[in-house]
């Protein structure tokens, strides 16, 4: 029989080197499967502050291509408005740099790495996941990570009884695509986009897209969408942009997409033997789709929880509960906020979107805090409402009443998330959550 491993995380990214190394560094056995045959490859990414700020990574910030947050414009759906964002609070950073320094890292910690091993569930026995069905045989463990991003692997195999659910519904996943190219030499007026400009169309497509010129370097060009609402694929969206701009050349520098969890954390994201972390969580920021910052932050949380559950020989709900609780006190009821605005702004629509940007109700502040991972909507008491009113837009003001009483609740709840694992009191506020989030949607299309 194979020795057991104290830890199998399912997938070499950013969740899941961030909590191997962390737990290998402490003296545990950690094994990494990762179905790609080697390391993704590298494109800039926009990333949130709270990555320089996890301890014992903070070293992302000196990364040789790490740079500050570009000039950024976010642009109305209508496209009448323009807000210029002065100060924002994130950075630029190439993943391939990272995801080579978290490889280094890893093998220097003694994390033992599979490329090209495909995992495709967990083993049960006696109610706990005790190992990982792999293409390469199965693996015995005491706690099984999933951090396999979007694809949540693990997740999809969980006894339903565990908590964690097996889906993300629609509603609440955006698809992105993403390319990068050549700016064209014969194209026409290379200041047709600004250099050095990341100019963001938001509220368009339920999602969001961007445009950015490095020089005559290359041009970066994205769109995310809403998934549920019947939209054209990205992919397309995005290649329509670029047939109509002839400075965008032919040359692919760089192209990826993928579908991304953009709702509130999950309830739960351990079980018995068990923790997700990453997309597999739904730690991505729910509007703006950044993700890795909340990724590498939960990961850090959730490596402490099981470097004590494995010190302690406490693998169960109980041992690992305190991920938790500390991942919603230091992230969870921010990410709670943007999924409550998120969900106002897809009921509101566009047109309804891009009249709050034009009236300043949607501005600088709310829209950089949006992009960047802080509060926005719960600290209104009464600001924006009023606005509205006094403005004479009563049924946006009412729907913003109710939302906004709504998103309040939802933050009062996930401030109350249970520090200990008793089951009839998470039982209650895990039903209270869902219905609050099952409601809303009901309330605000009327
Ligand atoms: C086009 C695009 C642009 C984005 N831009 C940004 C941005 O600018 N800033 C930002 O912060 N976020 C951005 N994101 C989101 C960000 O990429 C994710 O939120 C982040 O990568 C999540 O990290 P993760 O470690 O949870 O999962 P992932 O990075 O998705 O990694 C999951 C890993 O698991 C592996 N895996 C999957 N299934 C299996 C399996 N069955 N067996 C073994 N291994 C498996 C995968 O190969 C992968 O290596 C973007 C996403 C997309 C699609």
């Amino acid at each position: 029989m194979k020795e057991k491993y104290d830890a199998i995380v399912v997938g070499a990214s950013f969740a899941g080197l961030v909590f191997s190394c962390k737990l290998a560094e402490q003296g545990f056995r950690v094994l990494v499967i990762e179905k790609e045959p080697a390391q993704r490859v590298g494109c800039d990414y926009l990333v949130e502050d709270a990555l320089f700020r996890i301890p014992g990574f903070e070293f992302t910030s000196d990364l040789r291509n790490y740079s500050g947050a570009p000039q950024l414009i976010m642009i109305s759906p209508d496209m009448r408005t323009q807000i210029s964002i002065s100060e924002l609070p994130m950075g630029m950073i190439n993943a391939r740099e990272l995801s080579e320094t978290l490889f280094d890292r890893a093998k220097s910690s003694g994390v033992e790495v599979r490329m090209g091993c495909s995992a495709f569930g967990v083993e049960i026995e006696n109610g706990f996941v005790v190992g990982v069905k792999t293409s390469q045989g199965n693996f015995p463990s005491r706690i099984a990570v999933c951090a396999s991003g979007a694809e949540r692997v693990l997740c999809r195999d969980i006894p339903i009884g565990m908590g964690i659910p097996r889906q993300v519904g629609l509603n609440d996943r955006m698809t992105i695509y993403r390319e990068v190219r050549n700016v064209s030499s014969f194209g026409g007026s290379v200041d047709e986009l600004k250099d050095g400009v990341l100019e963001y169309y938001v509220g368009r497509y339920g999602g969001f897209c961007w445009v950015f010129r490095r020089g005559s370097e290359s041009i970066d060009i994205g769109v995310a969408t809403h998934a549920a609402l019947g939209n054209s694929n990205p992919r397309e969206i995005a290649r329509g942009f670029i047939r109509s701009n002839p400075i965008v050349g032919d040359r692919i520098l760089f192209s990826g997409g993928g579908s991304i969890p953009t709702r509130r954390p999950l309830n739960t994201m351990v079980g018995s033997g068990f923790m997700a972390l990453g997309d597999s969580a739904c730690h991505a920021n729910p509007i703006f789709a950044k993700g890795i910052a909340g990724a590498m932050l939960g990961a850090s949380i959730a490596s402490d929880a099981a470097a004590l559950a494995l010190e302690t020989g406490d693998v169960g709900v109980e041992g690992l509960w305190s991920y938790n609780y500390e991942y919603m006190r230091q992230r969870g009821s921010t990410m709670v906020d943007l999924d409550a605005l998120r969900i106002f702004l897809h009921a509101i629509g566009e047109e309804d979107f891009s009249w709050l940007m034009a009236k300043g109700l949607l501005g600088e502040e709310e829209l950089a805090k949006a992009l960047s991972g802080r509060t926005v909507f719960s600290g209104d008491s009464a600001g924006v409402r009023g606005r509205l009113k006094a403005l004479g837009n009563f049924p946006l003001a009412r729907r913003y009443s109710r939302a906004l009483r709504f998103a309040q609740r939802a933050q009062e709840l996930y401030g109350q998330y249970p520090s200990s694992y008793y089951p009839p009191e998470f039982s209650e506020w895990s039903q209270e959550a869902d219905f609050l989030f099952a409601n809303i949607r009901k309330v605000l299309s009327t």
